[in-house]
């Protein structure tokens, strides 16, 4: 037809690999989706032989174009189109196509163009459906059903195509009934990825009704921008980006089954407190890229103070060497933490800087000779991070338990939920007990305890727990008085998330122990700090002779970067006045937060600063959670996500956590989406 590529890039050819393998079904699917993404799309089912495929999609789709450009060719019976053409004397000319495909197309952003069976269904005795597809010049999406036989069906489709030179731009398969998956219809996808060498774009699964809602709920993990290829085309290689990332990369806390089926965001560019993808859709950051963006992104002055350390030198160890970063940074880092805490060990991650800590404190008793000192109290619920010593004083069971006997033992200290009250309790009364289990414990063991390890303040990771005022004090107060060392981890809580500087500030606490991470490079780059008091310090001062070192020390250790740009986070603090301008901010975000109590699945909205938990319960009145397997923090997050908001939930509680630099007017926004996404998840189903 000699159409060009601009014609290529702006329409696709939907195949079964068979009759009745849902063709039609999945064309809707896909229109819709693509709807939903504000693409105008128009359809077009060039040859049907019996059925109203062609009118259901023009109804459905909301499409105005005359059912004659939509379907060209029509006849009455259910026979392959060169038959049923002969019998009906309908003359075929395939110009007629032509002329109706272009007048579509000039209409439409986007076109889909339905066949009738497989691709080598003959029109005429002599021109096959394929000889449509390359006169048409157009990529291929295969539709395949799910179950046995299929991955024969589908292999021979794609030969096929790619042996007529034409590009198969991935596969879809359909759920054509309700079945339970068994293992045929859970390893199609791969096995036809694997051995056809294409992408798989997704599962559409059984649909009860076809209609725009159910579609959007059921059918979001379609990869509609590879299917659009748009970018690709244009020189944009998002759409290669994400099969990349399917083909080479292993995503943390993610469910790869999951991932494979869905349509992954790509981010190619942080501006201020907004993400930009590989498609360039922005997305107000609303967790502030996992708990670390600080000031923004891209910000100028972090920007510079990385450029200007590459200029002098990227990388030195600090095992028997200093580097002037490192050096200023400690310096800055005593000054801005709680007094007490004097010195400053590096290194890379939320996990080891707890890791350290715990090391630290076991040794220090060791090499004090009070060598029994050697057990570890952590709170229930806890979270302090993903490696073997951070996991052993973890206490959340789905992240632990798998790993049990890689552990070492602690002492859990049960700690109260401030939403889940006990029988017959009421908080905050009740929470106070946990001082009071805390003493009994340290009354008989506090010859073997060596540390409490803690998160003060917020339980991040346990879905946003808010410790009640005065406990952390009190828990403080008992380990001086029993000689316990204190690891406060202020990974997440650290660099201004609750409001001040650190959590220990709101109840004037010293740990003996500080644990910086996340927000200390203002989100830019991996840095931790395991800050200590002299004391601790002084404990590892002996003769080289003694052994009494301490054995630690990682390779990028105070990396100079890193350095550079957490000096250059801090001086954002005070030029820009950042904690002081951020408590209006704060008191907007509470003014805000009691609007979601209207919502009929929300039972509890904790705020401390700018960490806010919103949990969604199946019964606000019984407190009780929606099953995990409901996936309702996820579903809400993806709700979100489609109307510009980045969100990420733990289980069944949605997190706000924004950059400090955040406006007012994009917490509004925030806070708008997100009611709307939990709404719209929630109670419109
Ligand atoms: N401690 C706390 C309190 C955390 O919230 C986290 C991470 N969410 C960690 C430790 C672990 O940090 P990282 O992921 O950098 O290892």
């Amino acid at each position: 037809m000699g159409s060009g590529a601009k014609i290529k890039s702006k329409a696709v050819f939907i195949t079964g690999t068979d009759t009745d393998v849902g063709k039609t079904v999945v064309t809707f699917v896909v229109g819709a989706l693509l709807q939903k993404r504000g693409c105008d799309v128009g359809v077009m089912k060039p040859v049907q032989c019996s059925g109203e495929d062609a009118a259901f999609l023009r109804k459905n789709l909301n499409v105005t174009d005359s059912l004659q450009d939509i379907n060209p060719y029509y006849a009455e019976e259910p026979l392959s189109p060169h038959l049923a053409f002969q019998r009906q004397h309908i003359h075929f000319k395939k110009e007629k196509i032509f002329a109706a495909y272009r007048r579509l197309q000039e209409r439409h952003d986007f076109l889909i163009v339905e066949g009738a069976g497989g691709v080598l269904v003959p029109i005429t005795p002599k021109y096959l459906m394929i000889d449509l597809i390359k006169d048409l010049d157009l990529d291929v999406v295969i539709v395949a059903r799910l179950g046995l036989g299929t991955i024969n069906h589908t292999l021979l489709t794609i030969n096929q195509i790619k042996g007529y030179g034409l590009n198969v731009r991935g596969v879809i398969f359909n759920e054509t009934e309700q079945i339970s998956k068994g293992v045929a219809e859970q390893t199609n996808p791969q096995a036809v990825k694997k051995i056809g060498q294409v992408p798989v774009l997704g599962v559409v699964p059984y649909l009860k009704e076809i209609s725009q809602k159910e579609i959007e709920k059921k059918c979001v993990g379609i990869a509609i921008s590879q299917i659009l290829n748009e970018k690709e085309r244009s020189g944009n290689p998002s759409s290669a980006l994400k099969r990349w990332d399917k083909d080479y990369l292993w995503h943390p806390f993610t469910q790869m089954q999951d991932w494979l089926q869905e349509d992954p965001i790509v981010i190619e560019r942080g501006e201020g407190n907004y993400l930009i993808d590989s498609d360039g859709k922005k997305y107000l950051d609303g967790i502030s890229s996992l708990w670390v963006n600080v000031h923004g992104h891209n910000h100028p002055q972090i920007n510079q103070a990385i450029k200007n350390q590459v200029d002098k030198i990227s990388h030195s160890t600090l095992l028997g060497l200093s580097n002037v970063p490192a050096i200023q940074l400690a310096k800055k880092l005593v000054e801005i933490t709680p007094s007490g805490l004097d010195k400053v060990f590096y290194s890379d991650n939320g996990s080891t800087a707890v890791e350290i800590a715990i090391k630290m404190a076991y040794q220090y008793w060791q090499n004090a000779g009070q060598i029994k000192k050697t057990d570890i109290v952590h709170l229930a619920n806890s979270y302090h991070g993903d490696t073997l010593g951070s996991v052993s004083v973890g206490g959340i069971e789905l992240f632990h338990q798998v790993y049990r006997k890689l552990i070492f033992k602690t002492i859990q200290l049960d700690f109260p939920d401030c939403y889940r009250a006990p029988k017959g309790k009421v908080y905050p009364d009740y929470a106070f007990e946990c001082l009071e289990r805390f003493e009994q414990i340290l009354k008989t063991k506090h010859h073997s305890i060596a540390c409490l390890v803690l998160e003060p303040i917020v339980q991040g990771a346990a879905g946003m727990i808010i410790w009640p005022d005065g406990v952390l004090k009190g828990m403080a107060q008992l380990c001086r008085q029993y000689d316990v060392l204190l690891i406060a981890d202020e990974v997440a809580t650290g660099f201004g998330r609750t409001g001040k500087m650190f959590a220990c500030e709101h109840e004037k606490v010293i740990p003996d122990i500080m644990c910086l991470a996340k927000g200390i490079t203002g989100g830019y780059l991996p840095l931790a700090a395991t800050m200590v008091s002299q004391r601790i310090f002084d404990g590892f001062v002996f003769d080289y002779k003694d052994q009494k070192t301490f054995f630690h020390g990682h390779t990028y250790t105070g990396n100079p970067l890193a350095c550079a740009a957490a000096l250059a986070n801090i001086n954002i603090f005070k030029n820009d006045r950042t904690l002081e301008k951020l408590q209006s901010k704060i008191k907007h975000l509470s003014q805000q937060l009691p609007m979601f109590y209207n919502l009929n699945f929300v039972g509890d909205v904790r705020q401390k600063g700018f960490m806010v938990g919103i949990e969604l319960v199946k019964d606000k009145v019984t407190k009780e959670p929606f099953p995990w397997q409901e996936k309702m923090g996820v579903r809400v997050c993806q709700a979100a996500r489609a109307q510009g908001v980045m969100l990420r939930p733990l289980g069944n509680v949605i997190v706000l956590m924004p950059s400090l630099s955040i406006s007012v007017k994009e917490i509004d926004q925030l806070i708008g989406v997100t009611y709307q996404a939990i709404k719209q998840v929630t109670e419109d189903d």
